[in-house]
């Protein structure tokens, strides 16, 4: 497969309209063109990883954190040059991942084998737009199936959603027109009906070329609006419950137990640490901005990278399992995500990472 197909193929799993706005998600380093054989997946593109990529013949490093982030002026950094020299390529899936249904949060829950219930926050890059088209009945078949091809009528986990109601048109073809129905200086009144959908942000134009391309008519009647409201499909963290009933203590023994992180910190907010636990807010990564998120929907929030005043000003219990054991979960499932696309791949193991390397917990 080449880099381009991969690009389009990773669209569609963590789709880069999805991706907050300071962000800079994609292809960082490569040529589109080129054959990807094997990649290797890391959650940074470090010393470490770039020698493994090297020893294991990969084409391509995909890292959660981009390795770009700032604009650059030159390029000497000998990380960015041994990349270069050994021509392998970086894709970055870091916010688009994140908030992607299957992404970070998805996988950080199955680590836990915690259900997932919703969404913590509805944040994502992309704004939610209301679409309608008019269409002659016999059309409006056709016309469906190829906006839902094209990415329309996905509301939260379900898909195929749209409304359909009779209406009566009306039109006046002018000189130049080419009317599929009526007579140029004419007015025509028409029995049609109207389907109504909702479109994400970065589905829009797709949608909107496969309608006017299916649609009978020269000039459809397409209108689209931003609707103040997110879609549920997507956002930051996932709320959770656990499969059996277990107390805050159990529950932080067990998040260290299956990340492997070496030390954990349980900030208790003043509740008690045998208290029942039955729903848990869960962000891979730095997720200190979502106490305020989660308190009120959550029992806990398990997360990494909370600050002092993060825990000082909690009023629900906190689990704090670091930024890098959070978001580790993701790596596998990448890899088997790309085991169904027929490419090899190698994730980064846990010990050859400098983030376990250089850390000790003393
Ligand atoms: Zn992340
Ligand atoms: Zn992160």
């Amino acid at each position: 497969m080449k880099i381009f197909e991969l690009l389009q193929e990773l669209d569609r799993k963590a789709p880069l309209g999805l991706a907050l706005s300071w962000d800079n998600c994609g292809l960082q380093i490569g040529s589109p063109q080129r054959e990807i054989r094997q990649i290797l997946i890391s959650l940074d593109v470090t010393p470490s990883a770039v020698a493994k990529a090297i020893e294991i013949g990969a084409d391509l490093i995909v890292s959660h954190h981009p390795l770009i982030f700032n604009a650059i002026k030159s390029i000497t950094n000998p990380l960015y040059l041994e990349l270069i020299e050994h021509r392998i390529a970086v894709i970055s899936l870091h916010t688009n991942l994140d908030v992607a249904d299957n992404g970070v949060n998805h996988a950080l829950a199955a680590a836990l084998d915690l259900i997932p219930i919703s969404h913590l926050t509805h944040e994502t890059g992309s704004t939610w737009y209301h679409l309608s088209v008019t269409c002659p009945p016999e059309a409006i078949a056709k016309v469906r199936s190829a906006a839902y091809a094209a990415g329309a009528g996905r509301i939260g986990t379900y898909t195929g959603c749209s409304t359909v109601h009779g209406v009566t048109g009306s039109f006046v073809p002018l000189e130049g027109s080419t009317p599929t129905v009526g007579e140029i200086g004419t007015e025509e009144v028409v029995l049609e009906q109207e389907l109504e959908m909702m479109v994400d942000s970065f589905q829009l134009q797709a949608v909107v070329a496969a309608i006017t391309h299916t649609h009978p008519y020269e000039t459809p009647a397409v209108y689209y609006y931003p609707v103040a409201n997110p879609n549920p499909a997507y956002g930051l963290g996932l709320i959770c419950t656990p499969r059996q009933q277990m107390t805050l203590r159990e529950l932080a023994t067990d998040v260290k137990a299956r990340l492997g992180t070496g030390s954990l910190r349980l900030w208790t907010a003043g509740m008690d640490v045998d208290m029942k636990i039955t729903r848990i807010a869960i962000c891979g990564g730095a997720g200190g901005s979502m106490i305020r998120e989660a308190t009120g929907q959550a029992d806990v929030l398990i997360t990494g990278d909370i600050s002092y005043h993060g825990y000082l000003d909690s009023k629900i219990p906190l689990l704090d399992a670091g930024h890098f054991y959070t978001e580790y979960p993701v790596l596998k499932s990448l890899q088997e995500y790309f085991s169904g696309l027929s490419i090899a791949s190698t994730v980064l193991p846990i010990e050859d990472h400098e983030f376990s390397r250089n850390f000790h917990n003393i």
